[in-house]
């Protein structure tokens, strides 16, 4: 029997639609290929360009789609140029989070073989842990509300116990499923600053009690600046890692940054019932219309769709078709012939996608 999922498309601004079309035709082409399960994509507008031309940055109709989809596929939102009245930019993919309370941002971080790397890596060693990052509370929960005086300037951080164990249980559920797939020891390493806040000791207590209920996976603590030194000397060692808002804001950056670039780093947002698939980088305004946008942080984000959508609908070959998609980006790095100026390389963005369209046999 074929599943059909409805997609909610925000192509956003800046480089978002030259990355975007791409993207879904090589995933409406894996589902029109597959007996499985097929995909519906609904267009949402919001973002900074639909904020000039309407006054709104995320209207009502477009929350609606997000709502009401099986999954959302975003590219990226705002425009230095375009802010709100008190000097904010506008960023839609940050009201989603919050709304649909899509509590953990997942953002994986792989160096496979042959891939550049400002790192030296030791022969037989690649980088393929995943980065948890809490999206809803921690030093972001005054987001535009902090208080600032003349003299003086305060954010609060939240952590509540609720978002936590939720947030707690994806990691340990995320490190089993990776155990399972071949992935990773089956490890999860709280990252966090216990020694001194007294907020991060309760982070770490609740942690612990979580990991109580998986016995079959191994956890593990670490404080995050001697995490931020792991990352850059044995980042092999990583399985999955969790942390606070601000903490995941600032080491998944540095993950990108293994990786050669923010150009190959996809990231999901995922709550209970909603989740946001989009990569990790901006609108690229410098060099949005040119055709020169890296495609593969948004395919691989679109791989990461299809993972999440067939385990948690039970398709195995949605499963499969991800793992096939990322395969596929993976070969095409390696082979280095068609990489965007951002890799290295000359190639368009349509050149890149239509590499990764070849390598799945689709043209
Ligand atoms: P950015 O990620 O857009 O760009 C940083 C640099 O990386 C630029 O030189 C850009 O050309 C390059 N780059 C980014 N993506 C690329 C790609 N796919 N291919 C090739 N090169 C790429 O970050 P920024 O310049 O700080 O922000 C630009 C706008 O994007 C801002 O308005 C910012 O608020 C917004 N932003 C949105 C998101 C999001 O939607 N999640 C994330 C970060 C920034």
């Amino acid at each position: 029997m074929t599943k059909t999922f409805e997609i909610a498309v925000f192509e956003g601004d800046g480089i978002g639609p030259e990355i975007t079309d791409p993207t879904a035709k090589i995933l409406d082409r894996l589902a029109r290929n597959s007996n499985s399960y097929s995909l519906i994509f609904t267009d949402a507008p919001a973002g900074a360009a639909h904020y000039a031309k309407t006054g709104e940055s995320l209207p009502d109709a477009s929350m609606d789609i997000a709502r009401r989809a099986d999954a959302i596929l975003l590219s990226a939102m705002g425009l230095p140029d375009v802010r709100y009245k008190d000097g904010t930019e506008i960023s839609p993919q940050i009201d989603l989070r919050k709304a649909l309370t899509l509590f953990a941002g997942v953002r994986p971080v792989t160096v496979r073989a042959g891939q550049r790397t400002p790192l030296h890596m030791p022969d037989g060693k690649e980088i393929d842990f995943v980065l948890i990052r809490e999206s809803t509370e921690g030093l972001f929960h005054t987001q535009g509300r902090g208080e600032v005086s003349q003299d003086e300037a305060r954010e609060t951080l939240l952590i509540t116990r609720d978002i936590s164990e939720k947030l707690f249980k994806f990691a340990f559920d995320l490190a089993k499923n990776r155990k399972q797939a071949g992935r990773g020891p089956g490890r999860v390493t709280c990252v966090d600053k216990a020694n001194v806040f007294r907020a991060f000791a309760f982070f770490r207590e609740i942690f612990d009690a979580e990991a109580a209920k998986h016995p079959d996976v191994t956890a593990d603590h670490a404080y995050v600046d001697a995490t931020a030194l792991w990352m850059v000397q044995k980042p092999w060692d990583f399985d999955v890692m969790v942390t606070e808002n601000m903490f995941g804001d600032i080491l998944s950056d540095l993950g990108a940054g293994l990786m050669g670039g923010l150009g190959l780093a996809p990231s999901a947002d995922i709550g209970l019932e909603n989740a946001v698939f989009q990569p990790c980088h901006g609108s690229a305004p410098d060099i949005a219309g040119q055709g020169s946008a890296n495609p593969f942080a948004m395919i691989l984000s679109g791989a990461m769709m299809l993972d999440w959508l067939g385990l948690r609908h039970e398709v195995h070959a949605m499963q499969q078709d991800g793992a096939r998609l990322r395969a596929a980006v993976d070969r095409v790095v390696a082979d280095g012939a068609v990489l965007t100026r951002d890799l290295g390389g000359s190639a368009s963005t349509t050149e890149a996608a239509d590499a990764v369209a070849r390598e799945l046999g689709q043209r």
